[in-house]
């Protein structure tokens, strides 16, 4: 018997443990056909409400149902790394506790495995039910983004993965703090599939994200996966001197054919302004990735537990 490792993150999510593990097991026939034990480990990742007592009363009733509980909320990218070193499985799965990731996709998925695929991925193709603000913002990050770093990063791209155990210990071998796990998807490579479907919204609760989390979380896809803002950065810096050098030959010449009256003091103080904001602009972006460096270096865990089975 293979063994196949279900990661379920949840924070806040009372409503869905039991709710995910009857519909995860409506793939029973499959399992059995395809000689396939399942464990699940629900990643509870510092929730407030009762998903802990959840996870443990549907523990009481499966054996192969298993919790890693954290000491506060480290966020799904820490639920995510956390479940992967749990996982004993030769395939390792990952969903969403809300069941945007429809578990009834899993043969599908599978049988891709079988063709000899390493790792099977899905993307959503539309974006229904989600403001479209946010989805025009969603779609111009993946357009940078997959201009300016190597990591091929897939427009839509959902965590919900299928991959076999070497893909795994390649991902583990990633041990980083900032992690920004669509990035570390596809830096590590390897043959993999992509599968489509339409958005699902989640069936009970309310999502996470929220505009300004979702810019945040951007950002740090940039700063983990590239280093084309500080290529920028001095191309600027270059731009502004050129463009200085122009202006001073021509201040001198003109200074020397038509003597110097003392004005143009307003364009002075739009020169100021703008150069010292290309400044500090940039030297914002060296402090990111100075930032991000300084969380690195530190090496403190990636997450907690407080208790686990
Ligand atoms: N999640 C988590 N930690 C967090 C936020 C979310 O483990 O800090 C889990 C959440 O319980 C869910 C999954 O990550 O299973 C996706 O979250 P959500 O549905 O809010 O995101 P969306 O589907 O809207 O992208
Ligand atoms: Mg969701």
């Amino acid at each position: 018997m293979a063994l196949l490792s279900v990661i379920v993150p949840c924070y806040n999510e009372e409503e869905n443990v039991k709710y995910f593990f009857d519909e995860l097991m409506k793939n029973q026939p499959f399992f059995e056909e395809k000689k396939l034990d399942v464990e699940i480990i629900y990643v509870d990742d510092g929730s407030k409400d009762r998903t802990v007592a959840e996870v443990k009363k549907l523990g009481e009733s499966a054996d192969n149902v298993h919790l890693i509980s954290f000491s506060r909320n480290f966020g799904k990218e820490a639920g995510i790394y956390a479940g992967f070193q749990k996982a004993k499985g030769d395939y390792v799965v990952m969903m969403d506790a809300d069941l945007q990731d429809p578990p009834s996709l899993l043969p599908e998925m599978f049988s891709y495995i079988e063709q000899g695929y390493d790792s099977v991925a899905t993307r959503r193709v539309s974006r229904k039910g989600e403001p479209p603000i946010r989805s025009f913002f969603a779609r111009m990050f993946y357009k940078i983004m997959n201009r300016i770093s190597q990591a091929d990063i897939v427009d839509g791209a959902r965590d919900y993965r299928l991959m076999t155990r070497q893909v795994v210990d390649a991902i583990l071998s990633m041990c980083e703090y900032n992690r920004f796990s669509k990035g570390i998807f596809g830096w590590v490579g390897y043959e993999t599939k992509w599968l489509e479907y339409e958005n699902v919204e989640r069936v009970h609760g309310e999502t996470k994200w929220n505009f300004w989390k979702l810019f945040l979380y951007s950002i740090e896809g940039i700063t983990a996966f590239s280093t084309a803002p500080l290529a920028i950065a001095s191309f600027i810096g270059v731009l502004f001197c050129a463009i200085a050098f122009v202006a001073i030959i021509f201040i001198i010449v003109r200074t020397l054919i038509w003597g110097d009256p003392v004005g143009g003091w307003p364009s002075l103080v739009c020169i100021i302004c703008l150069v010292s904001g290309v400044q500090l602009l940039c030297l914002g972006i060296v402090g990111q990735y100075l930032s991000k460096t300084y969380m690195e270096v530190k090496q403190r865990p990636i997450y907690l537990v407080k208790e686990e089975f």
